[in-house]
């Protein structure tokens, strides 16, 4: 078998007569059939001909064949975006009077699916603190379907250990699910740790060039056939022409990936006891308090980090508008370095102690390094913070 790396370069649908080298985009939304026969068979699975691409398309299927080998997945079913297959899997397992069991910090939308939308589906949840997985044990119920989690968190960049989770998860008989945006699994691969589904916005570091949505979810054969039926009836299928965008991206991913981890641990260090913060988060730097937790999971930091500026929610205006270079854009994972200010953004919806309760303080900023020059990256922060 070659190397994760190299699959996600070299798996490619089967060449058609053309013998195009780089792979053909399938834009078709159904698939014709040579014979009464040959449909009937095909809507029996008898055969496994593409019938229509909200069930399957050859492009789409690249996409996900790649991330499967990338994550050391069983199978796996590509989606429109993050929360399409995030609410795909969540509407697959659960069902009125069934419990979630997540994360105090998960991205914002997941928490309105958690919060809001549930409960109206008689679903329930508790949320666990990341830091004190210990605790877990204690909010397990016994119509605990699901456990589900993101590592590093977004925005805290809080880091959850996968091992106990999923040793827990394992010992109750739960599925347990980790959604691994911010890592991608070319730094973390959950299922090594227990996960038994891994669920991705491809949006952000898989794209990585801000062009297109897409999402997936991959892990164990008979969970992710049940995801791939409620999925084909209900028709939060991926576009094929995403898939082509990020099938490619995907080849490129791994560089990538190293470029921004070289770039945003050289940024925390440079950041790390400046004036005007009071501290810097970063899943690799020694201070990080699950420091330990990351290096075992982890194997690069990422491109993801936040600091504290000292002069609260005016200072984190004064700093985004101070930004020459860096993009004020509510997305993250580009080759261009953005930063935002949740405080005045996307969570200033919530109280301060709600807004506290999910780790973000007055003056967090947090900034997904790009991969231009660190030097640029670095004196467009630096002259941003004197004017704090
Ligand atoms: C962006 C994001 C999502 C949602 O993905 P979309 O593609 O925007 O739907 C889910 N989880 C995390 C951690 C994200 O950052």
């Amino acid at each position: 078998m070659p190397h994760p790396n190299t699959n996600a370069i070299r798996i490619q649908t089967q060449r058609t007569d053309e013998n195009e080298h780089s792979t053909p985009l399938f834009m078709t939304s159904s698939f014709r059939f040579d014979s009464a026969e040959d449909m009937r068979d095909a809507f029996n699975e008898v055969n496994d001909h593409n019938i229509y691409t909200r069930f399957s398309n050859p492009t789409v299927q690249e996409f996900t064949d790649k991330m499967c080998a990338l994550e050391g997945a069983e199978a796996g079913f590509s989606c429109a975006s993050g929360m399409a297959a995030i609410f795909g899997t969540f509407m697959t397992f659960l069902q009125s009077g069934d419990h979630i069991l997540s994360c105090s910090s998960v991205f914002g939308s997941t928490h309105t699916l958690l919060t809001k939308y549930m409960p109206k589906w008689g679903i329930e949840y508790s949320y666990g603190e990341a830091s004190d997985i210990d605790s877990w044990e204690a909010l397990i119920k016994p119509n605990t379907k699901l456990i589900y989690l993101e590592t590093p968190t977004n925005p805290g960049l809080d880091i959850v250990d996968m091992e106990k989770v999923g040793k827990l998860a394992k010992k109750h008989n739960i599925i347990f699910c980790v959604d691994n945006c911010f890592a991608t699994p070319n730094l973390q691969r959950p299922i090594a740790f227990g996960a038994d589904l891994v669920v991705h916005s491809a949006t952000k570091w898989i794209d990585g060039q801000g062009r297109v949505l897409g999402g997936i979810v991959v892990g164990k054969k008979e969970l992710v056939r049940e995801i791939y039926l409620f999925c084909r009836n209900t028709g939060p299928s991926m576009a094929p022409f995403n898939a082509w965008v990020l099938t490619k991206s995907l080849e490129t991913l791994d560089v990538r990936m190293e470029r921004h981890s070289n770039n945003a641990e050289a940024l925390a260090k440079k950041l790390e006891g400046h004036p005007k913060l009071n501290g810097v988060k970063y899943p690799f730097l020694p201070s990080h308090p699950a420091y330990e937790i990351a290096k075992k999971q982890m194997s690069r930091g990422g491109g993801l980090i936040t600091f504290e500026l000292k002069g609260g929610l005016n200072a984190g205006v004064t700093f985004m508008n101070a930004l020459k270079m860096i993009t004020l854009t509510s997305n993250l994972g580009d080759s261009r370095t953005i930063a935002s200010h949740p405080a005045s953004t996307t969570h200033s919806k919530l109280s301060e102690a709600d807004q506290l309760a999910v780790g973000i303080t007055p003056g967090l900023i947090r900034v997904s390094v790009g991969l231009e020059y660190i030097d640029d990256i670095a004196a467009d922060i630096l002259q941003a913070l004197e004017q704090c």
